[in-house]
């Protein structure tokens, strides 16, 4: 007696899987056509099964004829099966494309076997009757075994050798389908006339089906096209392929349109604007990144297409978007990734999808360059690590001059990043890398503790140093704990907050002010005095500035450059009466004035005739170490 319990289960599980996919507008249009074949011959399988069984039970109630066609049906379909899993694991590690042999290959077992199955009722070598009508199985029936077996085991082959190449959730779902399809054919040796087979690759399609196939998750709720975790799973095939090329098209500055319409009316814009690139872009699928970034994902396109679809897109970004009031014509960015050859992992293609370029024109964007500076910004990062590990920051010292007293009245801390093997890395290359990873709040950390040392070891209160400058980011401005930190230090060495003082850079009050500027607050209630640093270099926030207790504001060396070049002595007029007004409208507000980039000692003398309170540059010195600055003051303080 064959009990088929377990296989009214799997029709239940696999209708189930029927309705999903149906019922999910998303699932259906991008259904993968090799999974959906799986799904229907598992449930020809079922419902043969199903059958077969009551009539291989009851053979004194039915004809050899109708037992017969259940049987072929059932071995057929399920050995078919077999060969389009197979075919699934060649989609997964993106063969099907590129290599059609191996997959022709690959089906000679399965079509031996149904030759062999077809032309059972001329050899009876693969299943046969007894007198009595019960169904047995012939000599050959373990060819079936066999083959499923060998398919499983190249399935877990392939799946390993490639697991590289697709991510981790596809290699453990195909591990898991395949696992999970063994299991019975032991039980079935105990308990051979339980059908639990298909119950158990019933389990595995539905794995498959939420860890790979379902699409809901994948398709983007503001645009209905499919959102960046599904390029994602594409890309990794599309990696393996040759000739794929990846279309990048980018509107500017989402965030300020967003702001200007509301974001109600622009959702309803990129809605508009996917549908037209899902459109126009057929066959290849668009994928809505995000952000207003988009990538179309072309395989095998000619290059002459790729020239046609950028036209095209540019054309209709002539155009507005939008209807009514909101109809806006927005600038757009095109770009072209040659996967495999521009790009090697997904990784970097993600990082060329959310990378920003604020223009506010259309333009064609530089994916070389894009890829270098990412190159360079994750070499930085391990530079970084690795000078935190092994303690190789060091600070650098630059004297400041006061006027007034005509000595070094204090001195700037400069974080130094030198590489055995890349030499000097500019804090204006590491400090952005840092801020973005957070490890700034380490690197500051080294810096404040080197410069309270520094201060109480070498007793430059006494040298005339009345105190240092540090440069503090808005990233460590942000951290809750930074006060805390800030205290402890002082308090080891013990040393006032009065003799460090914070430079905040000017194009820090742009950003989060509120939190910006409670830290501030607080930090100098405990006694820190704070510079504006960088002042003129375009981010001028003025209202903040009188918010802030800032105590001097560092004139940026671009404008004191250009009042007064440090080669040629010449300035630019308009240059000349902007640093001079500058100065004193800051003197008359109450700050002290700083001017950096001094270089020569013109400047420092027309500085003078200014009345600006401090200078700081390479006239003075360059930034140098702890021991070259503490000789520099004996030698000018004395
Ligand atoms: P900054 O705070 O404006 O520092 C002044 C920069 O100007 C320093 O560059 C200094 O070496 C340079 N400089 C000073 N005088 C002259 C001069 O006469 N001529 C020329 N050509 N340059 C001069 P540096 O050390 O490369 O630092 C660059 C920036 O990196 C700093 O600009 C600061 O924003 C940031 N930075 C450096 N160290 C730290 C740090 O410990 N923490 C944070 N958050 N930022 C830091
Ligand atoms: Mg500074
Ligand atoms: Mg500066």
């Amino acid at each position: 007696m064959y009990h088929f319990e377990f296989d009214i289960a799997a029709v239940c599980i696999t209708l189930f899987i029927g309705y999903y996919i149906i019922v999910k507008k998303g699932v259906r249009r991008h259904a993968n056509r090799v999974y959906l074949g799986m799904l229907i011959f598992n449930f020809l399988a079922e419902i043969s099964d199903i059958f077969g069984s009551i009539a291989n039970n009851n053979p004194q109630f039915t004809t050899t004829a109708i037992q017969d066609f259940w049987n072929y049906l059932y071995l057929s379909s399920h050995n078919i099966m077999g060969y389009i899993f197979m075919m699934y694991v060649f989609y997964m590690i993106g063969y099907e494309k590129s290599k059609r042999t191996p997959m022709l290959v690959i089906g000679i077992p399965v079509l031996v076997e149904l030759v062999l199955l077809f032309s059972n009722p001329f050899h009876r070598l693969m299943f046969y009757y007894d007198e009595a009508g019960t169904y047995l199985h012939g000599k050959l029936f373990f060819i079936i075994y066999a083959v499923a077996l060998s398919y499983m085991i190249f399935g877990i082959y392939l799946t390993v050798r490639h697991h590289k190449g697709m991510t981790k959730e596809k290699a453990y779902a195909l591990l898991f389908f395949i696992g999970i399809t063994c299991i019975p054919i032991i039980i079935q040796m105990i308990l051979p006339y339980y059908l639990i087979t298909l119950f158990f690759e019933t389990m595995g399609l539905l794995c498959l089906l939420f860890t790979i196939e379902s699409k809901e998750d994948t398709v983007s709720p503001t645009t209905g096209i499919l959102n960046r975790y599904a390029l994602q799973m594409a890309l990794d095939r599309a990696l393996n392929g040759k000739g794929n090329i990846l279309l990048l098209v980018k509107l500017p500055n989402l965030n300020y349109y967003n702001k200007m319409i509301g974001f109600e009316n622009m959702n309803g814009i990129l809605k508009r604007m996917s549908k037209w690139m899902d459109e126009s872009y057929a066959p290849y699928v668009c994928y809505d990144c995000g952000r207003g970034h988009f990538a179309v994902l072309c395989e095998g396109i000619k290059d002459e297409d790729i020239s046609a679809i950028r036209e095209k897109t540019l054309k209709r970004f002539e155009m507005p978007w939008g209807k009514g009031e909101f109809s806006i014509r927005f600038p757009v960015q095109f770009g072209i990734i040659r996967i495999g050859e521009d790009v090697k992992t997904v990784e970097n293609i993600l990082m060329l999808i959310d990378s920003r370029f604020e223009g506010k024109t259309s333009a064609d964007l530089d994916v070389a360059k894009a890829v270098k500076d990412y190159e360079r910004g994750v070499l930085i990062e391990r530079l970084i690590d690795k000078a935190l590990k092994n303690k190789s920051f060091q600070v650098y010292y630059q004297p400041i001059y006061s006027y007034r007293t005509g000595k070094i009245s204090s001195a700037e801390a400069l974080c130094r990043l030198v590489d055995d093997e890349y030499g000097m890395i500019s804090p204006d290359e590491f400090i952005p890398v840092a801020e973005r990873n957070g490890t700034i709040l380490e690197i500051g950390q080294i810096v404040f503790d080197d410069v309270c040392r520094f201060y109480q070891e070498a007793n430059l209160h006494m040298r005339g140093i009345e105190y240092i400058e540090v440069n503090l980011s808005v990233v460590q401005c942000m951290s809750k704990n930074l006060k805390r930190l800030f205290d402890d230090t002082l308090a080891r060495y013990s040393l006032d907050a009065k003799y460090i003082n914070l430079e905040i850079t000017e194009s820090a009050t742009t950003g989060n002010q509120k939190v910006l500027f409670d830290t501030i607050k607080m930090l100098n209630e405990s006694g820190f005095t704070f510079s504006l640093d960088d002042y003129g270099t375009g981010y001028s926030n003025i209202t903040y500035m009188y918010d802030m207790p800032f105590s001097i504001i560092k004139i940026d060396k671009s404008i004191l450059w250009k009042a007064k070049d440090p080669k040629t002595g010449e300035g630019q007029k308009n240059a000349i009466i902007f640093l001079e007004n500058t100065i004193h409208m800051l003197k008359e507000m109450n700050y002290s004035v700083l001017v950096e980039g001094v270089e020569t000692l013109e400047q420092k003398m027309f500085l003078e005739s200014l009345n600006c309170d401090y200078q700081q540059g390479y006239y003075f010195s360059k930034p140098v170490q702890k021991q070259v600055f503490a000789d520099y003051l004996r030698v000018v303080n004395a």
